[in-house]
């Protein structure tokens, strides 16, 4: 028997099963990332009719585009063949386990819904869009998105590439110090007093003139010029400008009220003018013609099918290669190879390794950048903000003692000494403190709890036992701390930054370990141009954010989101020239 469907927006689809319905709406607690959330169905007696999914704390940008994504897929359908969205695993396992519960209590036939083909195609409609522009970007996180907006602004036709359904990358998880600068109009209506050469002299002697002045520069003067255009797409800084690793000016600017709340405003600002965004699309590699110029990609769309893009200008922007553990250890030694990713999926250098093969240069690749503070039961990286700009402390799980200065070279230091010592793993604590310094930093404190990663405790001697650590070690270790704060003895490992007293409630993780961002990358020239082994531009190729090297090395925090940023916006100027 032939049934027809009604579909949530009235349009009717056809299903060879017939399935049927106890009328009413029927509700499920599942468990995503972050604690539990309802997931509740309404049915007709032939019909999935609407899936709404109650508060949440799902990851913003993450969690949050599958639940944004699934229950119109599963509507649109009326199908449980869905599969997890990309990136979002536990989240979309939560809706799609909430409706297969509900279908049970509306005792539908499960098995046939699950076996329903998913007919209406999901992006079916780009097989009838223009598969050729101006610009072709491919990468959807920070640096692919201002390209984007940018050169569309400054008059080209712009196609984005995003292999992921939903845009934002690990600039989406960024906890959004973006913007390093000097003499910015937020520094002096805090009354900071600062300026771009200042800047620019202190960010290159600071990485020992490793930076690559031409970057450096990039971000010294536009920095003024990013905040404007920020502001006009809906994009805003906090009043106040922290302090940013050894800078003796403070210089980190931060998005508020977080970096996944501006992608959005970005996103719907880029779509709002025309740049076409494909999502479901990866590009494979780089097409170039007999006269060795780059003419496009081949990429692979939601169906798995190959698809080609042309375009003029080709952009690589898609992040960083941490996830491929076995190119960090090719790079940076074997024994890095044992180190857990803790960012975004998809940043497998795959493209950067192609551009490679057609002759691109690199710099830096073989600099390790390791971060102290990945979560270990989650793979999650913590701020380093939570060190720095709210006083957390570090100790180890073996003695119950600080072993690091938790704030030098943007926690590199510790992690260094974390593989020197040799614990399986070291605990984070950090305070109500955290709650009080950025709107960025509470929502990720936030989050943490929320994920169940952080765990609070009413007193030294509850986390004593729930650590598994000496008492009065513990104590010995916060008192000590407390009084090199209040300046009565000298911090041994030669703390100076931002740090208060520690008090109870204390918030303790997990940690270890980890890599979340690359340094080196593709070489480019003046004009964002991938230069070959010679230091001669590959026609037509460009490419910015993590993707590229020469500037990330000797880390500040927020070197990279401000790299990412400037030079996307500043690409879209110069496409224009040219
Ligand atoms: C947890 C965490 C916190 C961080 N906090 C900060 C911070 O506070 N300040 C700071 O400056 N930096 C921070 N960083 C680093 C920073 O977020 C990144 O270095 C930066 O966002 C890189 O921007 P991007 O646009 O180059 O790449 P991304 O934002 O990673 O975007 C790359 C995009 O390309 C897509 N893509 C990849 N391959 C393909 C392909 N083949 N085809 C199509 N699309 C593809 C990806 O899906 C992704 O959307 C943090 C990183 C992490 C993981």
């Amino acid at each position: 028997m032939t049934l027809t469907l009604l579909t949530a927006g009235g349009c009717s689809k056809t299903s060879s099963k017939s399935i049927s319905f106890k009328p009413g709406t029927y509700t499920s607690t599942q468990q995503g990332l972050a604690g539990n959330f309802d997931v509740a169905v309404t049915f007709s007696d032939h019909a999935i009719d609407s899936i709404n999914v109650g508060a949440n704390n799902e990851t913003k940008m993450v969690g949050s585009e599958a639940l944004r994504i699934l229950p119109d897929r599963i509507i649109k359908n009326q199908s449980l063949n869905v599969d997890v969205v990309s990136g979002a695993t536990t989240t979309s396992n939560a809706v799609i386990a909430g409706v297969k519960d509900c279908v049970e209590q509306a005792q539908g036939n499960l098995d046939a819904l699950s076996s329903v083909p998913l007919t209406t195609a999901i992006y079916e409609n780009y097989a009838n869009l223009p598969r050729e522009a101006d610009v072709i970007v491919v990468g959807g996180g920070l640096a692919g998105i201002t390209a984007a907006i940018s050169a569309k602004q400054n008059g080209s036709n712009v196609i984005l590439l995003e292999e992921k359904e939903y845009l934002g990358g690990n600039s989406a998880l960024s906890t959004g110090v973006t913007l390093l600068g000097g003499g910015t109009s937020i520094q002096k209506a805090a009354g900071i007093q600062d300026d771009p050469d200042s800047f620019n002299k202190w960010i290159l002697e600071n990485s020992d003139n490793q930076k690559d002045p031409v970057q450096t520069g990039w971000i010294a003067y536009h920095s003024q010029e990013l905040i404007d255009w920020f502001a006009k797409m809906g994009v805003n800084f906090d009043k106040k400008v922290n302090v940013t690793d050894e800078s003796p000016v403070n210089r980190a600017h931060n998005i508020t009220p977080n970096m996944a709340t501006a992608i959005t405003s970005l996103r719907d600002y880029m779509e709002s003018i025309g740049v076409d965004v494909r999502y479901s699309t990866k590009a494979e590699s780089i097409i170039t013609n007999a006269a060795g110029e780059v003419t496009g990609v081949n990429a692979t769309n939601f169906s798995g099918d190959p698809v080609k893009y042309t375009g003029k200008k080709i952009i690589l922007a898609t992040g960083g290669f941490g996830e491929n553990i076995d190119m960090v250890a090719k790079n940076w030694g074997a024994e890095y190879g044992t180190l857990v990713y803790g960012g975004a999926k998809g940043m497998d250098g795959a493209l950067l390794n192609n551009a490679v093969a057609l002759g691109a240069a690199t710099v830096d690749m073989d600099k390790p950048h390791i971060d102290a503070t990945l979560e270990i039961s989650r793979g999650i990286t913590i701020t380093t903000n939570l060190l720095r700009d709210c006083g957390g402390v570090l100790i180890r799980q073996s003695t119950g003692q600080r072993f690091t200065d938790e704030q030098a070279s943007h926690s590199e230091v510790a992690a260094a000494k974390m593989r020197e010592l040799g614990d399986q793993y070291y605990y984070e604590i950090f305070d109500n403190n955290a709650f009080t310094t950025t709107t960025a930093t509470t929502t990720k404190a936030k989050s943490y709890i929320n994920m169940g990663i952080a765990t609070k405790y009413d007193s030294i001697d509850q986390m004593a036992i729930g650590l598994g650590v000496d008492a009065n070690a513990l104590k010995q270790t916060l008192e000590e701390f407390n009084s090199e704060v209040r300046g009565e003895t000298k911090d041994r490992f030669g703390r100076q930054g931002f740090y208060k007293e520690l008090a109870a409630p204390y918030y303790v993780m997990k940690v270890s370990n980890g890599v979340a961002c690359t340094i080196g990358g593709l070489k480019t020239n003046e004009k964002m141009q991938v230069v070959n082994t010679n230091g001669k531009p590959i026609p037509n190729l460009y490419a910015i954010g993590e993707i590229t090297g020469g500037y990330l090395v000797h880390y500040v925090a927020g070197d990279s989101l401000a790299r990412s940023a400037i030079s996307g916006m500043l690409l879209g100027i110069e496409l224009k020239a040219n």
